[in-house]
């Protein structure tokens, strides 16, 4: 049923890069065959997902949303891919991305944009825009994202669905291509918080090839999910988030939201936060400067895209070439930028000081978590905008996600759940649910009472 809605309506929403349906239909059989042979299933078994062309998956095609990866064929699956198979999750295939997950809307894409299903005119948020879309054209029930300054949430809230980014650490990026290897964090998509909770045990838990994988328990998501409740516990509303560039009737569905989790029984406090006004300057010298150094390995020698090799030209004209044809716009910034912060001379004045403000967003967050058990605040300031509107502006792209980055920098839990719709547009506004590190049990648990 999902390969025929797929096939009905993407045309039109351009979720996927990759439609595995010869693939689909075999891990479909195969647990047929399981369940029929009394054989023990997988959590998910039969429950199909879309997966964004990041993770790497052993004999399909990953792009990571660039013409530098086309054609490339993984020979090796990522961890998460393989623990969504050892789930029994029927993968149907790839979704559409911001070319290296460098993005707020996927139209930084080299494949093209997706639409918002709520509005084909309208962005689908972005990195991951082509996950949240599947979600919401009902093309799968599940998805998977990743989030390194809020590409799973923000795609999350523009499209009315649920987005997790986990605890960093908590999923393997073992296969997940690297774009800002200290901020990169990989979650469930999901319709209802619930689906996000089971499939957040599926992919979670330590994994000896990430280094940077908590060797601790999962949390309990699901328990939590299960037991919707926000009777007695603290929720912080911090004076950061909100004013200038949010859309009035964002605004009104969160105060709505916190009027919500005070009649069921929360206690909300004002908290201050002032270095959070400086969390996306920080993020937008930290996350390149990663990806400058993460990106150098795309050198047209080792695998994906080569370009002018004639037998003439040295290798680093071929790298050169391959790099200027294979690289979009925003990558090259990025890169430039990364480049120029990192070198010598000036790594004290750009990176060392974003450092520093990382350190004191971290440590505004501990302090805001001995007060409250839970942050919220609106996961975006503004609906989804227009395709092409903020194409040509990437300040204003960078907007997109001024609630979402300090979560990514301090290294904590974060989700995005539907709260209604804006008065002013009719479309979906979301509500950010922030928890501190490894209590990603609470966003489900908040989460699941407000839905
Ligand atoms: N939009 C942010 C960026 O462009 C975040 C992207 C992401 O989380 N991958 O970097």
């Amino acid at each position: 049923a999902h390969l025929a809605r797929i096939e009905a309506v993407d045309e039109k929403v351009h979720a996927f890069l990759h439609v595995d349906r010869e693939g689909a239909l075999a891990q479909a059989r195969a647990v047929d065959a399981k369940r029929a042979a009394g054989e023990k299933l997988g959590p998910l078994a039969g429950v199909p997902l879309a997966l964004k062309d990041i993770f790497t998956t052993e004999g399909i095609p990953t792009t990571v949303g660039s013409k530098i990866l086309e054609g490339w064929i993984p020979p090796y699956d990522a961890t998460v891919t393989k623990r969504l198979k050892d789930a029994d999750v029927v993968i149907l295939g790839k979704t559409n991305m911001d070319e290296f997950a460098m993005g707020s809307s996927t139209e930084n894409s080299a494949y093209g944009p997706t639409g918002n299903p709520w509005d084909l005119t309208r962005i689908p948020g972005g990195s991951g825009g082509g996950s949240s879309a599947a979600l919401a054209a009902f093309e799968a029930p599940l998805a998977i994202g990743t989030d390194t300054g809020g590409s799973i949430r923000q795609p999350a809230a523009v499209t009315g669905t649920v987005g997790v980014k986990p605890t960093y650490g908590g999923v393997s990026r073992y296969g997940m291509v690297a774009f800002s290897s200290s901020l990169d964090q990989g979650g469930p998509c999901a319709r209802t918080v619930l689906d996000a909770a089971l499939l957040h045990e599926a992919i979670a838990g330590h994994d000896p090839l990430d280094s940077t994988s908590i060797d601790a328990p999962v949390p309990p998501v699901v328990e939590a999910a299960r037991n919707g409740s926000v009777a007695g516990m603290r929720v912080g509303v911090v004076k950061q988030f909100r004013g200038e560039g949010y859309q009035a009737g964002v605004v009104q569905r969160f105060d709505e939201s916190v009027e919500l989790l005070r009649k069921l029984g929360a206690t909300v406090v004002e908290l201050d936060c002032p270095s959070f006004d400086l969390a996306l300057s920080a993020y937008y010298l930290i996350a390149p400067s990663e990806c400058s150094s993460n990106l150098a390995r795309f050198d047209a020698m080792r695998y994906g895209l080569r370009v002018g090799d004639d037998g003439t030209r040295s290798a680093e004209e071929v790298t050169a070439i391959t790099r200027e044809e294979g690289f979009g716009d925003e990558v090259k910034r990025r890169v430039i930028l990364g480049t120029y912060a990192l070198s010598s001379g000036y790594y004290d004045a750009y990176y060392g000081s974003a450092q520093k403000v990382r350190t004191l967003i971290t440590r505004d967050f501990e302090r805001a978590f001995e007060e409250v058990d839970v942050i919220v605040s609106p996961t975006t300031p503004t609906t989804a905008f227009p395709i092409g509107e903020r194409a040509d502006d990437p300040m204003a792209m960078y907007l997109a996600d001024l609630c979402t980055i300090p979560t990514n920098l301090a290294g904590n839990a974060a989700m995005s759940l539907p709260c209604g719709l804006a008065p002013e547009d009719g479309l979906p506004v979301g509500l950010q649910i922030i928890a501190p590190a490894m209590k990603d049990d609470r966003l489900y648990k908040v989460g699941a009472a407000v839905e």
